[in-house]
């Protein structure tokens, strides 16, 4: 039983409707403002899995504590069943349109969208973030304002376990967020903890593997709320617990089955859009219940309001504070809560769906609408749209007047590059990615029929990218094959299909879908370089610069084409265009040493042999632990006469790597053209001990009277 402040004389879990502790609250005092935020988001946690949201099944007594500790939201919803777009909104505190992110990948979050984590830097307060998913890593741009944004992952690029290992596990994100608080001293803090492990695929660790049996999903509910008990101890012994507003929600909740939906991000039912969302602190009313309908986008201004820190007038927030609510007064008026899935349209050109719930009234804009009564039908299995059409067309009515308020409010993200591979992994957790309709855009089909096809085009999609990893390549281009056969025509499939072509050899075919991914999304370099590639291998050099060029063109920023178009120059033997080539890279890449190295090689090839030096020498001194850097410069010294600073070089090279027999002999000609005869012998002895038919060694010791 939820206890309110004054105690029992207020029973809250029978009050649903009321913040339970508003109606017998003795005497207001004067707001604490809290001097700490800790928000944690509980990536995939659906309301309904926790103790203190009603679950029998789920042992969550650290999440039921702070319910108890402090309060609940009873009806929070998410306005996009999405990781990084839902994040962005609680960040934010404005929906989906306003801060432009609509999907999980997208170029940064816009530099005009004030964020939480700037607002509170700029109010002094030290920020700190620890999430655990590719798809919020810092390219988001939902680091900016954190001094400390750690969003290093378990895996390296070219893990084969790549499904299961774009993410880190809740116990090594929650170490490294309470080590950040451990380090903290004097200053106000924010940390914000992202917990990934709901997400699927569900593998939760001992006990909870065997405690959950057949219910995986659960027990990662479970594990991760064990994790947020070990947060909330470190805050306890390190002094901060009693001054900090600490805040437990989630970017959206799990299908499970429910309407078809084995995980989230299409429909917008209530499987996906409730979340739990809890609240504790200085002066949040212990056992407090807030009934309305809030969204995660009243997040932001809630916790701006209880820390003392006013929002800037440019934050533009679509969210209310609740704070008033949460101390204990009256609670907030029923408000209409928006949220929204624009995948089946953007990814499939089926029809985006849109939401609008205004208490327990809710319905969704489609080909064919829903209606539904939430307060007898939390679950929506009977659709009202036709039994009560004055109420639907109430609430289409209403989301009309918003969409069309969208419009004007929309925010578009940054123009900038997806960053290279970043769609190939979100792509592998079964994202199908980024580009626009395909061509032919719209069918304006009802993603209610298509659900079951969208699980075999996601499987496919899932299937083609794993048996790519695991070079199966026929395997993977058959399942990308059948998904065009089926009408999917997406730049991944294109993309993965040349990819999956090349690994066969067939490179002329891979220069096709290559070329047609290129077209589809012009700014994603690799498309172009796959495109070079597949012409260069077909012995197609000038069709090769022709697609170099243009993805030069359309994405300027990436020092990977460049550097391609000067490696085809230099096998067409065009040193000047080489070096032109390489130097446009390195202004990319300014910290590059092998794009140092290359430029240098080009340089010797044009006869520019000072220059040359000049940029073999900038190159070791950016990364002086390789030997082939070394010995590149000792030959660029040696052709220039300076055979000291040849002899000079070549030692650091073996030095480096005594095991290589070329550095030796390069050593020795380096001391021969000194005329140190003895030193040199010895090089040559070393060269032809390390490689006994190393024939000019032997030819330049006999030289040397060795
Ligand atoms: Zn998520």
């Amino acid at each position: 039983m939820r206890r309110t402040l004054s105690g029992l004389l207020c029973a809250g879990a029978t009050v649903p409707l009321l913040l339970a502790a508003a109606g017998c609250r003795r005497d207001p005092a004067p707001p604490a403002a809290a001097r700490h935020l800790v928000l944690v988001t509980i990536d995939t946690l659906r309301a309904d899995r926790l103790g203190c949201y009603g679950s029998r099944d789920v042992a969550t007594p650290n999440l039921d504590r702070l319910a108890r500790e402090g309060a609940l939201a009873a009806e929070a919803t998410v306005h996009v069943p999405l990781t990084r777009p839902s994040h962005a909104s609680l960040l934010t505190g404005r929906l989906p349109a306003e801060h432009g992110l609509r999907d999980n990948v997208t170029p940064p979050l816009a530099a005009s969208v004030p964020t939480m984590a700037e607002i509170l830097r700029k109010a002094g307060f030290a920020t700190g973030a620890f999430v655990s998913a590719v798809v919020l890593s810092a390219q988001s741009g939902l680091g900016r304002g954190f001094e400390t944004y750690d969003d290093r992952l378990e895996a390296g690029a070219d893990d084969a376990r790549f499904l299961n290992s774009i993410q880190r596990r809740g116990d090594v994100t929650t170490a490294a967020a309470v080590s950040w608080l451990e380090g903290q001293r004097d200053k106000r803090l924010f940390a914000w903890l992202h917990l990934y492990d709901p997400h699927d695929p569900y593998e939760p660790p001992e006990p909870y593997a065997s405690r959950y049996v057949g219910r995986p999903y659960d027990g990662e509910v479970a594990w991760s709320d064990e994790l947020v008990g070990r947060l909330d101890q470190a805050l306890e012994r390190l002094g901060l617990r009693d001054d900090t507003l600490l805040v437990v929600t989630s970017d959206h909740g799990e299908g499970l089955g429910e309407h078809g939906e084995s995980v989230h991000g299409f429909f917008v039912y209530q499987s996906t859009l409730r979340v739990p969302l809890l609240v504790r602190g200085p002066g949040v009313a212990a056992g407090g219940r807030v009934a309305a309908t809030v969204g995660t986008v009243d997040l932001m201004p809630t916790a701006l309001d209880m820390l003392g820190v006013a929002a800037p007038p440019e934050a533009r927030m679509s969210g209310r504070s609740l704070a008033g609510a949460l101390r204990g007064g009256p609670p907030p008026a029923e408000a209409a809560a928006y949220a929204e899935s624009l995948l089946p349209l953007l990814h499939y050109g089926w029809s985006d769906l849109r939401m609008l719930r205004e208490g327990r009234w809710k319905y969704i804009q489609a080909p064919r609408p829903e209606l539904y009564d939430l307060a007898h039908d939390p679950v929506e299995e009977r659709n009202l749209a036709e039994e009560q059409p004055a109420r639907a067309a109430a609430l289409r009515s209403a989301l009309a007047g918003r969409l069309a308020h969208e419009k004007e409010a929309a925010v578009s993200p940054d123009a900038a590059a997806i960053p290279p591979d970043l769609l190939e992994k979100l792509g592998a957790l079964g994202y199908l990615g980024a580009a626009a309709p395909p061509p032919g855009a719209s069918t304006g089909a009802d993603p209610k029929d298509k659900i079951a096809e969208f699980k075999v085009l996601n499987r496919l999609v899932r299937e083609g990218l794993l048996r790519l990893r695991e070079r199966d390549y026929a395997g993977s281009a058959a399942r990308l094959q059948e998904l065009r056969r089926r009408g999917v025509d997406s730049f991944e499939v294109r993309y993965y299909l040349a990819r999956a072509l090349v690994g066969l050899r067939r490179h002329r075919d891979a220069a096709t879908h290559f070329a047609a991914a290129a077209e589809r999304l012009p700014g994603y370099a690799a498309a172009h370089l796959g495109l070079a590639d597949a012409r260069i291998a077909v012995g197609d050099l000038r069709g090769a610069l022709t697609a170099l060029q243009r993805g030069r063109q359309a994405s300027p920023r990436d020092p990977r084409l460049p550097e391609r178009e000067a490696q085809v120059w230099r096998k067409l033997e065009r040193p000047v265009e080489a070096v032109s080539a390489h130097e446009a890279a390195i202004a990319l890449a300014p910290e590059d040493a092998l794009l140092r190295v290359q430029l240098g090689e080009a340089q010797r090839d044009a006869g520019r042999l000072d220059e040359a030096a000049a940029s073999l020498r900038a190159a070791v001194a950016l990364d002086p632990r390789v030997a082939s850097y070394w010995n590149a410069l000792g030959m660029v010294q040696g052709a220039r006469g300076d055979f000291a600073a040849a002899e000079a070089a070549f030692r650091e090279a073996v030095a480096r790597d005594a095991a290589d027999a070329s550095y030796q002999y390069n050593l020795g000609l380096a001391l021969l053209r000194q005329d140190k005869r003895a030193d040199a012998a010895r090089a040559f002895r070393r060269a032809l001990a390390l490689d006994p038919r190393f024939a000019p060694a032997r030819e330049r010791l006999a030289e040397a009277g060795g």
